[in-house]
C-alpha cells in the first residue's frame, strides 16, 4: 500500500557549504526512511536564484555521499517546479481559498510604517477580498498586476508534532499570506508545500526554525484539498556557550572535518547524538545499529550541543573499532601525501603496514594522529619532539649511558622477539637500580625510537621497527646526546 510507505526529504538551500545542521537533519531523515522500508528523497531548494551556486549544490552532493547518505530517486530542484507550484495557487483561486490582492509593494510598505509608528501590529487587512468580481475583472483585464493571498480561515490550526507534541497557533495571529508573486513565482511556504504533495511526503522532518511556517504550510495542504504529512521539528544546535551553532565555533562545514581526518562513521555518529538519543547509554554506533535502534521518541526538544572535543573522541572509538582493511584505504592516501611513503611500498608490504595501523588506530583521535605516529616507522631519521625530549631525556648523561646499554642488550640478542627483548630491558632495569620500574629505560627508548612520548607498547615498536633499524636509532639518540654534552 503506498500510503504505509514513509518517504521523507532533505530539503537544503544550495547557498553554502553543507552544514554540520543540515547533515544531521539529513540522517535523521535517512535513518526513518531506511528504518521503516521508506524512500529518503533529495530537493535542492534553488528558488533565491541570487544566493544558489551550483558548487553549493555539488558541496552537499559531495558531502551526503561521503557520509553515505545516499538518496532515492532522482534529486529534485524545486527552480524547475515553479509551473507546477502557479498552477496549484491558481487551483486555491479557482476554487476561493486565495484571492487576488491589488496593493503594489509602496502601499503595503506605507501602511505597514503607519501601524508602526502607532505602535500596531500590521497585518494585511483584506481590502482586495472585499472587492467586487466586476471590479476585479475589470483590473484583471486592464493588466493591473497582482499577488494571490490565501485567505486564512477562523479558527486555530495545529498538529501533533512527533518531537514537540501537541503545537497549536491561532490562526487570527496569521495575516492573509502571498502564495504567488507579482511576477507569478511562488513564495517559500507555497513552494514548499506544492512540492511537498507533488513528491508524496509522509514525513516533513527539519529544524525547529521552522515552526513558525507550519501553521501556514498546513492551511495551504488543506486548501489544496491534501492529506496532510506528519511533522518533526528537531531541535537547533549550539556551540558549548549555549549560542546557534556559527562559524564563530570553528568548523561548521561537514567538509572542514572529512579534510581534518575525522572519519564518516563517526560524523555520522556524533551528528546522530545532537538531538537524538537511542537510551540505555548507548553512544558509539555503527550507521547500522543508528538505523537499527533509531526512533521518533528518542528525540529531544532542547538545543543540541555540538562540542568538536566529543568528536575527537568519537571519532577515536571509531578508530579503533574500524577493521585495519578498511582504515588502511583511507590512511594510505593521507600517509602518501605527508610524503612517507607509496602505494606501491604498501602493497609491497601489506602484512606490516596492517599490523602497524592495528597497533596505532586504538591511540589516536584522528587520522591525522595516525599519519604523524605512523611516520617514525616510514622515515629513515628522525627527530625529536622537543617536549619528549625535555621530558624523558631530562638526566642526559645517564639518559645516553642507558640508552647505550639498551642498545648493548638488545644487539646482544641471538633474535629479535618480544620475549628476548623483554628480558634483555628488564635485566637492564635491575642493573640501572630501577628495580621493577623498567618504564624509566622504556620511556626515554621510546623517545629514542621514535622522537614522540607517544607510541605503542615498545616491545611493540622494536618489533615494527625491526632490528636494524631499532639499533641505528639508539645508536643516533646516544650520538645525539654525547654531541651535545663534547
Ligand atoms: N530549505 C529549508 C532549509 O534549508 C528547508 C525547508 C524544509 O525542510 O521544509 O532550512
Amino acid at each position: 500500500m503506498a500510503a504505509s510507505v514513509p518517504r521523507l526529504r532533505f530539503a537544503p538551500s544550495p547557498t553554502g557549504y553543507l552544514h554540520v545542521g543540515g547533515a544531521r537533519t539529513a540522517l535523521f531523515n535517512w535513518l526513518y526512511a531506511r528504518k521503516f522500508g521508506g524512500q529518503f528523497l533529495l530537493r535542492i531548494e534553488d528558488t533565491d536564484k541570487a544566493r544558489s551556486t551550483d558548487e553549493s549544490t555539488r558541496a552537499i552532493f559531495d558531502g551526503l555521499q561521503w557520509l553515505g547518505l545516499l538518496w532515492d530517486e532522482d534529486v529534485v530542484y524545486q527552480g524547475a517546479n515553479v509551473g507546477r507550484n502557479r498552477e496549484d495557487a491558481y487551483a486555491m483561486l479557482a476554487h476561493g481559498t486565495a484571492y487576488r490582492c491589488f496593493c503594489t509593494q509602496a502601499e503595503l510598505a506605507e501602511r505597514r510604517a503607519a501601524a508602526e509608528a502607532s505602535k500596531e501590529s500590521f497585518k494585511y487587512d483584506r481590502r482586495c477580498d472585499r472587492l467586487d468580481s466586476s471590479e476585479i475583472e475589470r483590473r484583471v483585464t486592464a493588466g493591473v498586476p497582482s499577488t494571490l493571498r490565501f485567505r486564512v480561515p477562523e479558527g486555530t490550526t495545529s498538529w501533533d508534532d512527533l518531537v514537540h507534541g501537541e503545537i497549536a497557533f491561532p490562526n487570527k495571529d496569521i495575516e492573509d499570506f502571498i502564495i504567488l508573486r507579482g511576477d507569478g513565482t511562488p513564495i517559500y511556504n507555497m513552494a514548499v508545500v506544492s512540492d511537498d504533495i507533488f513528491m508524496q511526503i509522509t514525513l516533513v522532518m527539519r529544524g525547529d526554525d521552522h515552526i513558525s511556517n507550519t501553521p501556514k504550510q498546513i492551511l495551504l495542504y488543506r486548501a489544496l484539498g491534501s492529506p496532510l504529512p506528519q511533522f518533526a521539528h528537531l531541535p537547533m544546535i549550539h556551540g558549548l556557550d549555549g549560542k546557534k551553532l556559527s562559524k564563530r565555533h570553528g568548523a561548521t562545514a561537514v567538509s572542514d572535518y572529512q579534510h581534518l581526518g575525522i572519519l564518516p562513521g563517526a560524523m555520522l555518529n556524533f551528528l546522530a547524538l545532537l538531538g537524538w538519543s537511542p537510551g540505555h547509554d548507548i553512544e558509539v554506533m555503527s550507521l547500522a545499529r543508528m538505523r537499527e535502534l533509531f526512533d521518533t521518541d528518542g528525540l529531544q526538544r532542547k538545543a543540541a550541543i555540538f562540542d568538536p572535543k566529543k568528536l575527537e573522541w568519537m571519532n577515536g572509538q571509531h578508530l579503533s573499532l574500524a577493521p585495519v582493511d578498511e582504515l588502511a584505504l583511507i590512511v594510505g592516501p593521507a600517509l602518501e601525501r605527508a610524503g612517507l611513503t607509496s602505494a606501491a611500498e604498501l602493497a609491497d608490504r601489506e602484512a606490516w603496514y596492517h599490523a602497524l595501523l592495528e597497533l596505532l588506530k586504538v591511540r589516536a583521535r584522528t587520522t591525522d594522529d595516525i599519519v604523524r605516529q605512523a611516520e617514525p616507522f616510514f622515515r629513515d631519521e628522525i627527530g625529536y619532539d622537543a617536549e619528549a625530549e625535555a621530558k624523558q631525556w631530562k638526566d642526559r648523561p645517564s639518559t645516553r649511558g642507558l640508552l647505550a646499554g639498551a642498545r648493548d642488550a638488545l644487539a646482544a640478542l641471538p633474535s629479535w622477539d618480544v620475549e628476548g627483548m623483554e628480558g634483555a630491558l628488564r635485566a637492564l632495569a635491575e642493573r640501572s637500580g630501577f628495580g621493577d620500574k623498567a618504564g624509566r629505560i622504556f620511556q626515554p627508548l621510546r623517545v629514542a625510537l621514535t622522537g614522540l612520548s607517544v607510541s605503542p607498547g615498545i616491545f611493540d615498536v622494536l618489533a615494527m621497527l625491526g632490528r636494524e633499524r631499532s639499533l641505528a636509532r639508539i645508536q643516533s639518540a646516544v650520538v645525539h646526546l654525547s654531541d651535545e654534552q663534547a
